[in-house]
Formats: C-alpha cells, sequence, structure tokens
C-alpha cells in the first residue's frame, strides 16, 4: 500500500542544507498496523507527513496505493489525499468554528457523498459521541475531540490511516480508550496504519516497529 524508495527531505536554512530525512526505504502491507519511533527531531512527523502527501520530497519516491506521490503537485494530492488517507494529530485539529458533526461532514462533503448528515452522525456514535454532535470543539474534552477527528479520520474509509501522536495531549485513561477506538475501527475497516509515538507501550501493540535516529532507519522490527 505504502512503498518508500531512496526518501530524502532536506531543508535550506541561512545558507546551510540541512538533510532531516536521508534515504529511506520501506514499504508497508495492506491492512498492517505500524509504529515509527525514534527520539525527538528524528524525522517522523516529517516522514509521516511526506508519506501522507501532506509535503513533498526532496528526491526518492513516495508511492501510495499505487500512485506516485513526489510526481503530483499539490491539488493532485490534496485530491489522493482526500480518496485514501485519513490523518490524526496530537493536537486534533478540528476546525474550530464548525460543531463535532460538521467536522466529521467535511471530507464526505469533498467526496460528493450522499446522505453526508446520516453517515457522519453513525461515525459520531460509533465513537461514542452521538450527544455530543453539535458541540464545538472548544465545548469537548481533550479525549472527546480526539474522537471527532478519528470519526472525521474515517469518514472516507481511508485505505491508510497516519496518526501522529494521537495519544500525545490526553491523560493514561483517556489514551487507552482511544488507542482501543483506533485498533478496532483499523481492524473493522482493513485499514492500513502508521502510528509515530514516543509510548514504547502503544508501538509494541503494532506489528512492526520502524526506529528512526537523525534522519535514518535505525531499526524494523516485525513482529510474529
Ligand atoms: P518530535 O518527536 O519532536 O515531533 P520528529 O521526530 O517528529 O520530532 P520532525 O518534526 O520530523 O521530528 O523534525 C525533524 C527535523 O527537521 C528537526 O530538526 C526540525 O527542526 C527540522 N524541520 C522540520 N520542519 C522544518 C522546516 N520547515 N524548516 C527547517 N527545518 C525543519
Amino acid at each position: 500500500i505504502l512503498n518508500i524508495q531512496d526518501l530524502t527531505k532536506t531543508y535550506q536554512s541561512t545558507g546551510q542544507t540541512l538533510t532531516v530525512l536521508d534515504n529511506i526505504n520501506f514499504s508497508l502491507e495492506e491492512g498492517s498496523t505500524n509504529a515509527i519511533i525514534g527520539p525527538s527531531g528524528s524525522g517522523k512527523t516529517t516522514l509521516l507527513g511526506l508519506c501522507a502527501g501532506l509535503d513533498r520530497s526532496s528526491s526518492g519516491m513516495v508511492e501510495l496505493n499505487g500512485i506516485r506521490l513526489d510526481s503530483l503537485n499539490e491539488d493532485a494530492r490534496a485530491q489522493v489525499r482526500n480518496q485514501y488517507v485519513g490523518f490524526i494529530f496530537q493536537n486534533f485539529q478540528l476546525l474550530p468554528t464548525l460543531t463535532a458533526l460538521e467536522n466529521v461532514m467535511v471530507p464526505l462533503e469533498l467526496r460528493g457523498e450522499k446522505h453526508i448528515r446520516q453517515q457522519a452522525l453513525e461515525l459520531l456514535d460509533k465513537v461514542g459521541l452521538a450527544d455530543r454532535s453539535h458541540h464545538y470543539p472548544t465545548q469537548l474534552s481533550g479525549g472527546e475531540q480526539q474522537r471527532v477527528s478519528l470519526a472525521r479520520a474515517f469518514s472516507n474509509r481511508p485505505k491508510i490511516l497516519f496518526a501522529d501522536e494521537p495519544t500525545g495531549n490526553l491523560d493514561a485513561e483517556t489514551s487507552e480508550k482511544v488507542v482501543k477506538l483506533i485498533f478496532d475501527l483499523n481492524r473493522e475497516a482493513g485499514t492500513t496504519l502508521v502510528l509515530v509515538t514516543h509510548d514504547a507501550e502503544l508501538a509494541a501493540k503494532t506489528q512492526r516497529i520502524i526506529r528512526m535516529k537523525g534522519g535514518k532507519i535505525i531499526g524494523d522490527d516485525i513482529m510474529g
């Protein structure tokens, strides 16, 4: 589902070239669960952004569901994202001026789907928030916001879900609930999961752990 070859990302700052990702290679099986771990600054978020088509590589190949993202412009990448990719973030990134229900409706609307209100309500029900559908993000707890963002991420039935420190802003008990939901929804939909985390316990729940340091992959453990 995801094939990365010789991927490099550099930034230019004050006349110097900063290599943030250095010749990354891996491919992920469809329906698999994967974690990317590594110290702060090792390039995890940057890698996720490139894999999800949020950003463009400096060189190398990113192939998602058979589509070469590295050769597409931003508009074309946005279309691929909307069709195949779900994303959840540490800080939730819900649209503050929209209710929970409206946030979940956005991807469905972009896809031109029908009965989007009904579909969005069903998704909110799945994450246990049917009774909060008319609340705005500021009226929801962190755990509730992350559940809304999960409902939104799954609304376009993504082939692959990228989660960047999804429990980073949540307490232990809430994290556990959100993690269970991520894995349950994932299993149910057969989605491929790519999780960036500092949490070794969370990473251990996945089938494969890719370890990064200084922009390189320094370990790749496939369980079982
Ligand atoms: P953390 O766990 O702290 O989130 P990370 O492993 O996700 O870290 P990245 O956020 O991918 O790391 O950042 C990797 C490196 O790239 C960092 O040194 C960062 O300063 C640098 N970097 C990221 N974005 C830019 C940018 N737009 N311009 C210049 N450097 C950047």
